[in-house]
């Protein structure tokens, strides 16, 4: 299939940031064929072509944190300090999740982060199957992780959390949307020896790791108290820094710590509206990009956000850096949409998306500009960033195929999603 979109505003890639130009941008079957001025004068014949006038074409947002599955419990956990809401109301409620309620709770995650142009995601979740045949359905790009907890090396339920994650890989590991990790859950979750398995098992399989780290100023307390020094200066010590990792959160860090990360090319995913909602405060981004930290964007769940909606995180880790450090340069607009597409396709590993270039996978989101959140077109960054709301996506592609088409999703049923976890959350909450 040759698509071909016509003379359409792209956020192309200059230096460091993004720049804006009319363009045609051609996709020939999993691939961005050409950006030019004239497509079909170089001698591309498409078999489609869409007009790009009122359009604006830009890298799929890469969504670097969240547990899909959660969706389920949008708006039924909120105001609570991050530890009651993880073991007084999370936990509760996840021992009474069935792979049903896990296979629809994902799909909806599917379906928000479609519809608010996300096309990859790195997600932690609970079980073996369900998560990872909802995904393979969306045709969402996706580094899944099956979160691991356990104390030891011959803790039976650590050891099938582990073999949870492999069967997975060989279940789905034909697909090339998907890649999988391992995903100790925490330091406060798993001991030093369960770690180390799961280290020998990564050097094993060759798979990447995707921890949280430094949530918390519990987590850092209760890790100095244990080990004498902190959850950052812990994971180097056992060597899981030499493994491709993966770290969300990172909000209580030493300069120390950011040294360590640094040198380490440690990928930090912030999850801004997360952190600030459960009390945690705002990572120190500003000081990590000073230091030239990969620095990717997560929602976290939308039991903590409370949406999968990359802009909503893209607004406000501009807005709150700038408030947090009273200064207006903090974080920039070019700066967060960097972290929220090439940044995180880095992290998730999947190196031939993120960047709108020729030979890169088209995955590709078209944003509608009748809206007046999208007017005038002074700068469309900016527009990405400080007056969007997501819901002006109105295509997404992925390996050049379309997950959703002028709002159509082909592959989601959107009002059976909605009538199952609706069902399902009566049952668990009850
Ligand atoms: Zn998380």
């Amino acid at each position: 299939m040759k698509t071909l979109f016509k003379s359409i505003r792209a956020l192309l890639p200059v230096g460091d940031g993004f720049e804006c130009k009319i363009c045609d941008i051609a996709v020939d079957g999993k691939t961005i064929f050409s950006i030019s001025e004239d497509a079909e004068r170089d001698g591309f014949k498409p078999d489609k072509t869409i007009d790009g006038r009122d359009k604006l074409i830009c890298a799929g947002l890469v969504n670097s944190h969240t547990h899909s599955y959660m969706s389920l419990f949008r708006n039924s956990a909120d105001d609570l300090m991050f530890h009651d809401w993880l073991f007084g109301r999370i936990m509760p409620m996840e021992d009474r999740l069935t792979p049903d309620d896990i296979y629809y709770g994902t799909q909806l995650a599917c379906l928000e982060m479609i519809k608010t142009g996300t096309t990859a995601f790195l997600d932690m979740n609970i079980c073996r199957d369900a998560t990872t045949r909802a995904i393979t359905e969306s045709g969402l790009k996706a580094a899944i992780s099956r979160g691991l907890v356990g104390n030891g090396r011959n803790d039976e339920s650590g050891i099938r959390r582990i073999e949870d994650t492999l069967y997975d890989m060989e279940a789905y590991g034909g697909n090339p949307r998907l890649r999988f990790m391992f995903g100790p859950h925490a330091v406060y979750t798993t001991d030093r020896e369960y770690l180390e398995l799961i280290m020998d098992k990564a050097a094993q399989y060759g798979l990447d790791i995707n921890v949280h780290l430094s949530e918390s100023v519990k987590e850092v307390e209760d890790c100095k108290a244990q080990h004498g020094i902190s959850p950052v200066e812990y994971l180097e010590n056992i060597g899981m820094f030499k493994f491709h990792t993966v770290a969300a959160h990172c909000v209580q860090l030493s300069d120390k710590d950011i040294e360590i990360i640094a040198k380490n090319k440690v990928f930090v995913v912030t999850n801004p509206i997360s952190n600030a909602k459960l009390g945690n405060g705002f990572a120190r981004i500003p000081d990590m990009i000073e230091k030239g930290v990969n620095i990717c964007i997560g929602t976290d769940s939308a039991a903590s956000n409370n949406t999968l909606n990359m802009f909503s995180d893209l607004n406000f880790i501009c807005l709150a850096h700038k408030g947090a450090t009273r200064t207006a340069q903090a974080v920039s607009a070019q700066q967060a949409l960097k972290f929220a597409t090439e940044n995180g396709a880095a992290a998730l590993g999947f190196n031939n998306t993120g960047v709108l270039k020729e030979g890169m996978a088209a995955d590709l989101i078209v944003m509608d500009m009748k809206y007046p959140s999208m007017q005038p077109p002074n700068n469309l960054v900016a527009a990405m960033c400080y007056s969007a709301s997501g819901y002006e996506v109105e295509s997404v592609m992925v390996d050049g195929e379309f997950l959703m088409e002028n709002r159509i999703i082909p592959h989601l049923d959107e009002e059976r999603i909605y009538f199952e976890c609706e069902k399902a959350m009566k049952r668990i909450d009850a």
